[in-house]
């Protein structure tokens, strides 16, 4: 498969294999853009096309290299992840393994503090710490290759290096060791230390196009023809977002919870609306986030649906009833409010602020934006006894 297992990113594709070809491949690349979008897909590809003794600009797939690589076991391509400490080998050495599977799969330990439960979160500290680096990335990458014609380094999600430890990253970049490249990537590069970045290539990464991820699901995933357009459509872009969504059995349940929720804000009726939060909230913080994504997703199927009444393509396709009756029952719904009430949600959430609260205080401020009422902001105190009663709970 090569180059062509990687979806879309033809720009960034290009430039290596042009630099493959020319052999001016440089020291560092530093891959940035979206999460989900195949950064750690290319990186490997790259690492792959890099080690391969029978073709030049891509990987052949056949020869020993190629299968090592394919296998994670070659012994000059060095795979990092940034972990919690007492992390456990094995655990680290299966998440190598199952990216070597699928390159495009959440398996690192930010966005998967546990490998068997997806919705677990953590509080651990996720770290690139020192003596790791030492050992993981400084020491290996100062030999010699041992088989290859490179040393490669793949560093995911570089920003979690601590400033010690990319001090020492920085040494070895400033002055590399022959024939070594270091493949780095991450969702923020204004994070990195700028003497870090400015050591590297950059490569921006954009968002997927929906009709990629449809025809991935269905041709790598053995999705259905209708839930891939559904779940390509709410992905935003990101292929692991996706697959997420696809593997989630929570998904449907999440769907049908945010018509409760809508419902139950309308009205206002305490008690319904306090058994809505409960489930929302008693999911986790992920779930809270996908929920309140669901919630934008319906919103803007709403927006849809009043500008282009039956023609609107929709998300939430097998949902379309339900979008109709609301645009008739409430004509004068503020949606644009309710999108930038429900962002702001979504935000407050990834601030660890308390999710019932949060929850809460949008489904007052969206009753008013329902009735086209200006709604104020999350950010204001609530005076309402009532719903302090709520937050108690
Ligand atoms: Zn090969």
């Amino acid at each position: 498969m090569a180059w062509q297992s990687i979806l879309d990113q033809e720009r960034v594709v290009e430039t290596l294999r042009r630099a493959l070809q020319q052999e001016r491949v440089a020291h560092a690349y530093l891959f940035h853009g979206p999460e989900g979008v195949g950064k750690r897909a290319v990186a490997l590809e790259m690492a792959r096309a890099l080690q391969c003794t029978e073709q030049t600009t891509e990987a052949c797939d056949e020869c020993r290299a190629c299968q090592k690589t394919r296998r994670m076991v070659h012994p000059d391509v060095h795979v990092l992840f940034p972990y919690p400490k007492g992390t456990d080998e094995g655990d680290v050495a299966e998440r190598i393994q199952r990216l070597g599977e699928n390159p495009y799969a959440a398996v690192d330990f930010v966005r998967r503090p546990s490998l068997s439960d997806p919705s677990e979160t953590s509080n651990k500290q996720v770290m690139y710490h020192i003596d790791r680096v030492q050992d993981d990335l400084l020491r290996p990458m100062s030999f010699r290759p041992g088989e290859g014609a490179y040393k490669v380094a793949l560093v995911t999600d570089v920003e979690y290096m601590n400033e010690t430890a990319a001090n020492a990253f920085l040494k070895l970049l400033e002055e590399p060791p022959p024939q070594t490249v270091f493949l780095l990537t991450t969702n923020r590069p204004e994070q990195l230390l700028p003497t870090i970045v400015s050591r590297c290539q950059r490569l921006r990464f954009d968002p997927l196009l929906p009709e990629s991820i449809e025809t991935a699901l269905v041709e790598r995933e053995g999705v259905d023809a209708d839930a891939a357009a559904m779940l390509a459509r709410m992905a935003d872009g990101s292929y692991s977002h996706a697959l997420d969504l696809a593997q989630n059995d929570a998904l449907m349940t999440s769907r049908e919870l945010v018509l409760d929720y809508f419902r139950a804000a309308y009205t206002q009726k305490v008690e319904s609306l306090t058994s809505c939060i409960q489930e929302i909230a008693g999911q986790g913080r992920e779930q809270v986030k996908g929920v309140l994504r669901l919630m934008l997703r319906w919103v803007r199927d709403l927006m849809l649906y009043r500008t282009m009444g039956d023609e609107a393509s929709l998300v939430n396709v097998d949902q379309a009833e339900a979008v109709a009756r609301f645009c008739r029952n409430l004509p004068d719904a503020d949606l644009e409010t309710m999108v930038t009430l429900v962002e702001e949600a979504l935000h407050l959430t990834e601030r660890n602020v308390r999710v019932r609260l949060v929850l809460t205080s949008l489904a007052q401020a969206l009753a008013r934006a329902m009735r086209g009422r200006s709604p104020g902001s999350l950010y204001e105190p609530l005076p309402d006894a009532e719903l302090r009663a709520v937050q108690a709970t």
